[in-house]
């Protein structure tokens, strides 16, 4: 197949000063959890971006010096000279597809709380880390001294960094993470010399550090300058007219604008709260300010929406994080006319959220992300059929689609068996829910790759037991049969039954979702934290009945913090709940009367409802599974080789960790796996007292 020659534009290079871009697609920086840590792992995870296409394969944010440490997150680290190899490695992965390799040198000032390193970290005035645990740390005011010393040790990267062989050097001014955005926001920048006060002067050591950096890197890189546009915070902070003055003033100094929203959570909204281009109305007028290059995000995944933000001048770059976590060949699929097989994605931070909990990241859509280095998965390859072995799946739901997906890939000749009348289990019952329609994205990419293969099967309506399976005879049968919520009130507070809850009317998400209710008023027991208590409460309330929103928890979806949106559904439980009662527990329930316990106190007190929706736990649906297991000795005669147990019906998680199930079981269905072996590739920390050499030779 060929490019479809709208997209052509597409695939104009662009110089970005002294380089040139082979197209505009741009992977920004973005972090990732693996970082100075796991460095292989960054390394061959961003040249498989530029495998895929992606012209210009940013870092993460790469700290400049040790008293802006962001411990206990993993980012790169650029302190010294002992830095460079990981850098360099990354560099040279990128540049071996033709891409530019670009390194984003950051001073995270308020941002962190340099919890390794303990040294203070430098600010422009006296304030506390704006870090989500609230360390008890405060900044310290730069002097002159400390701007000289900022000014050189950002030299000092910026001089490295061109030694490691990068093509595009960034000044991070941006998202509410960095020195120079602190320095620019009068929300942030309370001085009174000649670097406060004023917008000018509030610039000027943005303006000094690209001029220094310019100097330092003198023609044998690009200079890159990341700036937030907006802090949504009104006159506060920094808007958009100050933000397009501060570019006026600098227009032509920087080689390439990269714009966003600050802070992160704004810049990375989840599609629950955004809809892609979201950023469009803060960026359409950049390009008029300055002739260079302006790159800018928006959870780009359609084509025609990339070529509308060039042709009508919005950007010159198509700009991507998670669209390229979630697809690191989508520039290919468009130059090679695949459109129908990009993996899109569903903009649920789960990736966000896994660097935030300062771990290898994943991906919801992209079960190989974070892996390509340690299990070598490669995102668009797969390892030819170990057999002629037929595959039966039950159950289509993210974990079965997904193994049914690669297996196929692969050459097996897979069986899909589904009870219900349509594919996607949970993800397409929780994509009906209030703003969750984009994750559909899961079923429907899955359904794109699977209708058309030959070596494919799919029965609906076909539920399967024991004595079904045991008949059929396939070779492998793969159980995937998800989980069901608990209406016990088990979860995290109560490790036992709630009293009186089985003797009360009580829905679960489950009955909810197929449409169920009870009476007026409804009692949402979110001991889940996670997003689907929220979204049960505005379900209901739009339908007009009255929410009692109920939860342990010190706030409403309290993981939520790591995926960012935590305060957007806070909000939103607020404004459609008639009452919001955090720091409570259900105790008990009596003769249609919730008992609510403080979790300090235990002070009680009684609140009618007319039903109680418990969003706590769920069980796995493994009782095909058991069945099959106990008839073991059943399987050689029917042919069976083998029976697996995936996704929710093993372990009821999110829907990133079923559709990982599900591909690790592919990729693992014929490898005899070693069990009491580390699964995977491991880099490991030299010890420096340690003698390699003695301990070689004895
Ligand atoms: P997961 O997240 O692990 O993929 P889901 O709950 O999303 O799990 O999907 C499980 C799917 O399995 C659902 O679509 C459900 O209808 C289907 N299913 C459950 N039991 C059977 C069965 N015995 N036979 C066929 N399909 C089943
Ligand atoms: Fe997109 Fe979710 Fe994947 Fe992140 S984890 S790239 S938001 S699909």
């Amino acid at each position: 197949m060929s490019r479809d020659p709208r997209y052509d534009i597409l695939f104009e290079p662009v110089k970005i000063g002294p380089r040139t871009a082979r197209n505009r697609f741009y992977q920004v920086p973005h972090c990732n959890g693996l970082g100075y840590l796991h460095a292989s792992a960054m390394a061959t995870m961003r040249g498989i971006k530029a495998e895929g296409g992606w012209a210009v394969v940013n870092t993460e944010q790469c700290e400049i010096h040790p008293s802006a440490d962001s411990s206990p997150l993993v980012e790169m680290r650029l302190w010294d000279d002992r830095d460079l190899p990981a850098l360099e490695l990354m560099a040279q992965k990128v540049q071996r597809h033709g891409s530019l390799a670009g390194v984003e040198l950051t001073y995270n000032s308020y941002a962190m709380a340099s919890l390794f390193t303990r040294e203070i970290p430098l600010s422009p005035s006296h304030l506390p880390v704006q870090t989500s645990n609230r360390d008890p740390v405060q900044c310290r005011a730069m002097d002159k001294d400390d701007i000289a010393n900022f000014r050189r040790w950002h030299r000092n990267a910026a001089e490295r960094a061109v030694r490691a062989g990068f093509d595009v050097i960034y000044v991070y001014s941006a998202h509410n993470l960095s020195l120079l955005f602190h320095f620019l926001s009068k929300r942030w920048n309370h001085r009174t010399d000649d670097y406060g006060g004023s917008l000018e002067n509030r610039v000027r050591l943005l303006r000094e550090v690209i001029e220094d950096t310019h100097d330092v890197v003198a023609g044998r890189a690009a200079l890159a300058v990341r700036i937030s546009l907006d802090e949504l915070v009104g006159d506060k902070g920094l808007e958009r007219n100050e933000a397009e003055d501060a570019i006026g003033m600098l227009a032509e100094l920087p080689d390439l604008w990269d714009v966003t929203l600050s802070d992160w959570s704004n810049d990375s909204q989840t599609s629950r709260f955004a809809p892609e281009a979201v950023e469009e109305p803060f960026v359409n007028r950049i390009k008029t300010l300055t002739s260079k290059p302006v790159v800018g995000v928006g959870r780009f995944t359609s084509p025609d929406t990339m070529v509308s933000q060039i042709r009508r001048g919005i950007l010159d770059f198509i700009g991507a994080a998670r669209p390229s976590i979630a697809d690191p060949f989508l520039p290919k699929k468009i130059e090679e006319g695949r459109i129908d097989e990009i993996r899109e994605c569903i903009g649920c931070n789960i990736c966000v959220a896994h660097d935030e909990l300062a771990v290898p990241i994943r991906c919801t859509q992209n079960p190989t992300q974070g892996e390509e280095w340690r299990r070598n998965w490669h995102p668009e390859q797969a390892a030819p059929a170990g057999s002629q072995d037929t595959v039966l799946v039950i159950g289509s739901g993210p974990a079965g689609l997904e193994c049914a997906n690669h297996l196929s890939q692969r050459g097996y000749a897979v069986t899909i068996a589904e009870r219900e009348s349509e594919i996607g289990g949970r993800v397409t019952r929780e994509a009906r829910l209030p703003g969750l329609a984009t994750w559909g994205r899961v079923r429907d990419h899955r359904q794109a790759l699977l209708a058309p293969r030959p070596n494919v099967d799919l029965y609906l309506e076909s539920e399967l037991d024991a004595d079904a399976v045991l008949e059929f005879g396939f070779n492998r049968v793969v159980v995937a049969t998800g989980s069901k919520w608990r209406r016990d009130g088990v979860a995290r507070h109560h490790q036992h039954p709630v009293p009186g809850l089985a003797d009360t009317a009580c829905l679960t998400p489950d009955d909810i979702m197929d449409g169920k209710r009870l009476g007026e008023h409804y009692l949402i027991y979110d001991d889940d934290h996670y997003y689907l208590g929220s979204l049960m409460a505005e379900l209901l309330a739009a339908e007009g009945a009255k929410v009692t929103y109920v939860t342990p928890a010190g706030i409403v979806s309290s993981w939520s913090v790591a995926a960012l949106d935590q305060h957007r559904i806070h909000k939103a439980v607020l404004e459609c709940c008639d009452s919001v009662n955090l720091n409570a527990a259900l105790a008990s329930v009596d003769a249609g009367q919730a008992v609510l316990e403080c979790v300090f106190t235990g002070a009680t007190r009684q609140i009618p409802i007319d039903c109680i929706v418990p969003v706590t736990a769920r069980l796995p649906a493994d009782g095909l599974f058991l069945d099959l297991k106990q008839r073991r000795s059943e399987w050689a005669d029917a042919g069976i080789r083998s029976v697996d147990l995936i996704g929710d019906a093993y372990a009821p998680g999110t829907i990133a960790a079923a559709v990982y199930s599900g591909h690790k079981l592919a990729r693992t269905l014929d490898v005899d796996i070693e069990p009491d072996a580390v699964p995977f590739r491991r880099e490991m920390t030299r010890i420096e007292d340690y003698d390699y050499e003695d301990a070689r030779n004895a």
